[in-house]
């Protein structure tokens, strides 16, 4: 037996007791002829000692240790002298007196430090040796949060009479969602299999089957150029229920959130969860997944300026527009530099400039109040509560453009006053919301089709569905999100199960053409016809559900072994080239001048 405790185990109570134990050497101090070591393994550290009084031939041997070997000590518990107890270590009261030292490997120099400090090193090279990585005991806490919060899931679900039940990787491409990755089929040339975005079109499959309720954690991969927060693989808690309606499947997630947050953190949730239409979002916040954290809402004041000297807002109002407005409290000091990046979100989310005033020294200092009339300056200090240092931020354009850009800027604003420390976004206030009653379809004017804002599963909510055909996009789809802190956690919908409902959404109104549908989702059609039970679910994202847990924003921190930005994994230098041989037996040739 190399062990009988971990390194993180033994306290004050276990003086006396003669104990064995393994790890990485942490790091080695030598104090007049007494060598010390902090054995290191995944649980913590625990001091050891090499005394040569003790025992000549293992102090001996503790001279040639260094950073990252490998050993097994055996030895007694003893108390720390008096003021030399380490109060940041859990076993800070107590050392081991070694008797005996085996090393059981030696380790070269690591190429950055295997602690806390190690974080700093590029993250190129934490990737490349992502094995002595993980040996830092912020991303071993990591590791071992992820996996109680994956066993927290299964027994919720298990509870609640959910089965577990995996879906193929090898799956068929369905073209309209996001790129995905493609495996040729050597048995069958020419034809290819699908890597699955997610497992939406089994798990209904499994409802048919009558499964009644189904959950996965659920490997998904989708091809895209990649975002700080994306990966080319990532996981799911996958969710699906029969039976059910919108009320039941909310209810049930809030249940499992609130499980999660009691099991990783101890902390007990509010529920229900807030609820939002998407409409009140997007007029409040500018976003479908709003940080409520904190306010600066959009303020409406079209209405103020129908007849405005200012043609820029009146020209908006004009052409159907609106005119809002946020208030950046204690901005008013604004740098040119600031003001001037405000103006770049601002254009870069379609805006032709950005209209300011900075309230300063009792006065509004701005380019264009001077168009402004008294009575539109009276609406403005009512309705946006203007005082001195606020600094207001205006969007005029059609409506959903303002939603977009007075979005963004209330989010560029809030950074920069949290870094100048005038605002305070606590970190661990846990900001719920459940988005609901989205539009179902979008229109895509370059194509001139509609879209399934989600996908083309989600059903339309009951009383909207008589608009499908007439007046599309003021369907509201059955589709529901959970929001956390301004980040999407979950989303799902209520999906169609009638195979009628199921066809008129392929064909008629995402005019899909029916051979084409009928070659991508026949079988779908055709399952619905042996009696579709009534069904919904909804997907997290894990990775993202964890690295909030574990408080880090980014998900490389809780992911093992995670790709570049370039979907490259450093570590085993993959994607790779393959052999002439393999490319033959798969019916395959490069053309990589194109
Ligand atoms: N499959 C959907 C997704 O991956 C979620 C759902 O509707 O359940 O986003």
């Amino acid at each position: 037996m190399k062990r009988t405790h971990h390194c993180n185990q033994l306290r004050a109570e276990d003086v006396g007791q003669k104990v064995a134990l393994a790890g990485w050497v942490h790091g080695r101090r030598d104090h007049g002829g007494i060598v010390f070591i902090d054995l290191r393994d995944r649980e913590g550290l625990t001091q050891i000692v090499f005394d040569p009084q003790h025992n000549q031939p293992s102090w001996e041997r503790a001279q040639g240790l260094r950073s990252e070997f490998v050993v097994a000590v055996e030895g007694v518990v003893r108390r720390r002298p008096a003021g030399t107890d380490n109060p940041k270590l859990p076993t800070g009261q107590i050392e081991v007196l070694a008797h005996t030292l085996e090393v059981l490997n030696a380790s070269d120099t690591p190429p950055f430090p295997i602690d806390d400090a190690g974080g700093q090193a590029g993250e190129d090279l934490r990737l490349q040796y992502r094995y002595l990585d993980l040996r830092r005991p912020p991303m071993a806490r990591n590791l071992i949060l992820r996996h109680k919060i994956a066993k927290a899931v299964r027994d919720y679900f298990d509870t609640h009479r959910f089965l577990e039940v995996e879906t193929p990787i090898l799956f068929k491409s369905t073209p309209e969602g996001a790129r995905e990755y493609l495996v040729p089929s050597r048995v069958n040339p020419g034809k290819f299999y699908a890597l699955p975005q997610s497992p939406q079109q089994f798990k209904q499959m499994l409802m048919v089957a009558g499964v009644e309720r189904y959950f996965q954690i659920a490997k998904c991969f989708r091809d895209e150029d990649l975002r700080a927060d994306r990966q080319p693989e990532f996981t799911q808690i996958d969710v699906e229920m029969s039976f059910v309606t919108r009320e039941d499947v909310l209810t049930m997630m809030e249940g499992l959130v609130a499980h999660v947050w009691q099991a990783a953190r101890g902390e007990t949730l509010a529920l229900p969860f807030p609820r939002l239409a998407y409409r009140e979002a997007m007029e409040r916040f500018g976003s479908d997944k709003p940080d409520t954290r904190f306010g600066m809402e959009l303020v409406d004041v079209t209405e103020d300026f129908q007849a405005s000297a200012f043609k820029v807002f009146r020209s908006a109002v004009d052409a159907g527009g609106v005119v809002k407005a946020i208030n950046a409290k204690g901005l008013a000091a604004a740098t040119q530099g600031q003001i001037e990046q405000l103006t770049e979100t601002a254009k870069s989310f379609g805006a032709k400039g950005l209209a300011y005033i900075k309230v300063e020294g009792g006065e509004w200092k701005s380019p264009i109040v001077k168009f402004f009339s008294d009575a539109e300056k009276a609406a403005l200090v009512s309705k946006l509560n203007i005082a001195e240092g606020d600094l207001i931020l205006f969007g005029a354009d059609q409506r959903e453009a303002v939603w977009e850009v007075l979005g963004r800027l209330r989010l560029v604003v809030a950074d920069i006053l949290t870094r100048t420390g005038k605002l305070s976004i606590p970190n661990d206030q846990w900001n719920f919301l459940w988005v609901i009653d989205f539009p179902l379809l979008e229109y895509r004017p370059e194509e001139g089709k509609y879209y399934a804002r989600q996908h083309p599963f989600t059903a339309a909510l009951p009383e909207d569905e008589h608009l499908l055909e007439t007046d599309p996009l003021k369907v509201r789809g059955s589709q529901y999100d959970l929001v956390l802190n301004g980040q999407e956690l979950a989303g799902g919908s209520i999906r169609i199960h009638r195979p009628d409902a199921q066809k008129k959404m392929f064909e008629k109104v995402l005019q899909i053409p029916p051979e084409v549908a009928k070659a991508r989702f026949g079988y779908m059609l055709e399952a619905f016809r042996y009696g579709a039970p009534p069904h919904g679910g909804i997907a997290f994202g894990f990775d993202r559900l964890v690295a909030t847990l574990c408080g880090t924003n980014n998900i490389r921190d809780v992911i093992a072994f995670p790709k570049t930005a370039k979907a490259f994994d450093l570590m085993t230098d993959s994607p790779s080239e393959v052999e002439p041989k393999q490319l033959r037996d798969l019916h395959i040739q490069l053309n990589l001048e194109s």
